[in-house]
């Protein structure tokens, strides 16, 4: 049985306890039982449940600590300091698709619209039969309510759901469409929309303030601003890490760490650990290592109202809609500081000029795909740990979209709107009634032609029972080596589906108890 967050005593600064970079004297050299790499939503849970069971953990974490008075809402000051590469790092191929993954005590939970939504059974049968794992829905129940109870986890509460959440279920109810309020880990929600820039209400409970403060206090030693470069082998056995300590915001590299452990860990990410793998020259046997990347590709469209709605007023994201899940289409409500958003308005001079006034009668809705005929790959490049993200999106994925385009639509005139900005290369800029809206049905649209954002990634050490099928085995050690585990999303075997945080967090559950069973 888990304690809810609630109800654990807890300090007023979540983060007392946290090494930082000014603790920092030269080269550090620190040896622990279990080594986790990454504070986000798979690290924090191994490092916490774990830590709670009497091993001695360290979690290692290249971002640092960031309080609930230090985040800026505006866009591009948030993005510089909380976001890779500024929140500028891009996929190449057909498209070119926006993939931002945090640096920050908590990952990805900081800046995320802490959605939390488990898959249905069906998700772990395709799986299955992918990777030939035997997962499944009840199997991993117990591990989603551990972390839901722990968390908090429940329904956006109607009083901070704001006009743009409401003109959505509208939208979807006038058409005819299941909508339902989203289950997030936020406690005292404030309805200020800006769970992107970090909340600033301490409401949202990232792991920064949840799993993290609970690992330390069970006597996890975490240690901020530390790169991880290189895992560190002996045959079959890894033996620990080696590192940089760096400076928080520009990373520029300062001491050299090295900590000793006799299990590691990898959850930095699907980005970062196919990279560490890569450079250490570890697992290169196995040809599924930065392989399989898969994204959930993300359109947004605006609807534009004829009166203001004050879209800045409520929860990020309030309602979606899973009818078309099976189909890999996922609907939801949309919201972003205005510098991101004005990224999405059309044209230029004075008819950018008229769009950006309309901006308190404007709701974007957004349509995310499972593109299960589409992926990637992430490799190491020289002389850097960022990774060349390559991505090809299938024609029969951008068709799929193209029928989320026309649902989204149909969304938006439900809800009232009296105008649409698409947002695709080759349709209108704008449209003005339904009638019109035809278009986005009968248009030919390729991959160039839309911008996606690809803010859910997994897959690049995919899951299999089988070592030629893929990374890990279904308890996250990695075929090639005996005490090296990894507990992010890369380890989905296909699409979750719905978005990805909660499940990455129950495996990561799963992998800690069975970690703990076998030491
Ligand atoms: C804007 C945005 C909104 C999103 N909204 C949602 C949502 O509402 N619900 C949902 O389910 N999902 C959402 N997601 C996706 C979700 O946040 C991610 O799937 C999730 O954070 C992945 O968790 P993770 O532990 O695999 O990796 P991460 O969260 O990326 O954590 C990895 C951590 O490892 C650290 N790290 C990386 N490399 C190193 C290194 N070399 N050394 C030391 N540390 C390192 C990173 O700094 C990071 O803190 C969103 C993502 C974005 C970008
Ligand atoms: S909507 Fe505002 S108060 Fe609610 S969790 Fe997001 S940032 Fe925090």
């Amino acid at each position: 049985m888990t304690t809810p967050l609630t109800m654990l005593e807890t300090t007023a600064d979540p983060h007392l306890g946290v090494r930082a970079f000014a603790d920092y004297r030269g080269d550090i050299h620190e040896r622990c039982e279990v080594l986790v790499v990454g504070s986000g939503p798979g690290g924090a849970v191994v490092a916490k449940e774990l830590a709670e069971r009497g091993h001695d953990v360290i979690l290692l974490e290249e971002g640092t600590a960031m309080g609930r008075r230090e985040f800026k809402q505006e866009g591009g000051a948030a993005m510089q300091r909380l976001l890779r590469d500024g929140g500028s790092r891009v996929s190449r191929g057909n498209i070119v698709t926006p993939t931002m993954q945090a640096i920050v005590l908590g990952g990805g939970s900081v800046i995320n619209s802490a959605i939390c939504a488990r898959p249905p059974s069906w998700i772990f049968d395709k799986w299955n039969l992918r990777t030939g794992t035997s997962l499944t829905r009840r199997e991993l129940d117990p591990h989603f309510e551990r972390v839901e109870t722990f968390l908090g986890v429940a329904p956006t509460p109607a009083e901070v759901q704001g006009e743009r959440n409401e003109r959505f279920r509208r939208g979807c109810e006038a058409i005819g469409m299941s909508v339902e309020p989203i289950w997030r880990n936020v406690q005292g929600c404030k309805g200020s929309g800006e769970c992107f820039t970090g909340c600033r209400n301490g409401a949202k409970k990232s792991t920064d303030v949840s799993y993290v403060p609970a690992a330390i206090r069970a006597g996890a030693r975490v240690f901020t601003s530390i790169r991880v470069e290189r895992v560190l082998a002996l045959g079959r056995r890894v033996t620990g890490i080696r590192g940089r300590v760096v400076e928080p915001v520009t990373n520029i590299p300062h001491g050299r760490v090295t900590f000793d452990a006799d299990i590691v860990v990898l959850a930095a990410g699907c980005m970062a650990t196919p990279v560490i793998l890569q450079k250490s020259e570890l697992c290169t046997e196995n040809r599924w290592v930065g392989k399989d990347l898969r994204f959930h590709p993300g359109l947004a469209m605006m609807a534009m109202y004829e009166e203001p709605i004050d879209p800045w007023k409520g929860a990020t994201q309030g309602y979606h809609s899973l009818q078309y899940l099976e189909e890999g289409l996922k609907f939801e409500v949309l919201w972003s500081p205005p510098s991101v958003l004005a990224t999405r308005l059309p044209g230029v001079g004075h008819s950018y000029q008229k769009h950006l006034l309309s901006y308190d009668r404007l709701a974007p809705f957004d349509v995310i795909c499972a593109a299960d005929n589409s992926s990637g790959e992430v490799s190491a490049r020289p002389g850097t740990m960022s990774p060349d993200i390559r991505y090809h999106l299938d024609q029969a994925d951008v068709d799929l979209m193209q029928k989320g385009l026309k649902i989204l639509s149909d969304i938006c005139w439900g809800s009232g709107a009296e105008a649409i900005l698409p947002g695709i290369h080759g349709l209108p800029e704008i449209i003005q009634c339904k009638e019109d809206a035809e278009v986005i049905r009968k248009h030919r649209l390729e991959a160039n032609a839309m911008l996606p954002a690809s803010n859910h990634a997994f897959c690049t050490t995919r899951m299999s029972p089988n070592e030629r099928l893929g990374v890990v085995d279904e308890s996250g050690r990695c075929h090639d080596l005996d005490n090296l585990y990894i507990a992010d999303t890369g380890i989905f075997a296909a699409s979750s589906g719905v978005n990805p945080m909660l499940l990455c967090m129950a495996l990561a559950d799963r992998i800690a108890l069975g970690l703990h069973a076998r030491l």
